[in-house]
């Protein structure tokens, strides 16, 4: 992503999406920056003092994930929605994988609702998201889709967390899938990054419930870093107190740079 240079809510910033700069940002930019400061009102008005004062770790982390599922997910799919509903023609169907070859940047609630289902000691994909985030670490976009390794909760290339999928990878979208499965051949033939579109407008309206999300965890006083996705679910894997720990307002997971 470009820097950051426009604000959502006062005090979290909207990093641009590839592809988009602030001229291009600017006439959504009120829109994006309205309806995430009125999730982030919403939200802090329904937690209520028992969740915003003291320390209650599991309170605190069921009603972020309560307003993930009730209140940002639902307005991501809305924001969606309303863009093809304007016109945009999104190509994407079943079945399609090339956008599950990068790294994913996350709020840390949607990392934990992704390793949440993963909670079986036998689950097999536990094992491919510690192998992979440790191939992985480090390396920036390009790097990443270049090794031709998949993101671990790719099963049959199908997302296996489909209903928790990020809000980056719902608003990931593509106007060709002829260009997105070229580049998928490409790949699997070893000859490269082929560069394919996407919607980047698509993307900065949904950094709106991304700003959202990361005010609220702010407000309730919880790290509201940005994390990649596989690295952030490793360590919760290798340490699942690492949950319990955030949800009580320590930092413990490593930011990623967007
Ligand atoms: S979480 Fe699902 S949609 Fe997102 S990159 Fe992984 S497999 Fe693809």
């Amino acid at each position: 992503m470009d820097g950051i240079e426009l604000r959502g809510n006062e005090d979290i910033s909207l990093p641009l999406p590839e592809g988009m700069d602030a001229e291009t940002a600017q006439p959504f930019l009120e829109y994006v920056a309205t309806k995430s400061a009125t999730l982030r009102a919403e939200a802090v008005a329904m937690a209520g003092p028992h969740i915003t004062v003291g320390r209650e770790p599991w309170p605190r982390l069921k009603f972020m994930l309560d307003v993930m599922r009730a209140g940002v997910i639902p307005q991501t799919t809305r924001t969606i929605d309303e863009f093809v509903a304007a016109g945009a023609k999104i190509e994407c169907r079943d079945g399609c994988s090339f956008c599950c070859y990068q790294n994913v940047d996350v709020t840390i609630p949607e990392a934990i609702m992704v390793a949440l289902r993963l909670g079986d000691p036998a689950d097999p994909r536990r094992a491919a998201v510690i192998e992979t985030a440790d191939a992985v670490k480090g390396l920036d976009d390009e790097a990443r889709i270049a090794t031709a390794r998949p993101c671990p909760l790719l099963v049959d290339r199908r997302c296996s967390v489909y209903e928790d999928r990020p809000l980056a990878c719902r608003s990931l979208t593509s106007p060709n899938a002829a260009q997105c499965h070229q580049a998928m051949s490409d790949l699997d033939a070893g000859r490269g990054v082929t560069p394919i579109e996407i919607y980047p407008v698509l993307r900065f309206l949904c950094s709106g419930e991304h700003a959202a999300t990361r005010g609220i965890c702010r407000d309730l006083g919880l790290q509201d870093d940005f994390v990649e996705l596989s690295q952030a679910v490793a360590d919760i894997i290798r340490d699942p107190t690492l949950i319990e720990r955030w949800a009580a307002g320590e930092r413990v997971f490593s930011a990623c740079a967007v």
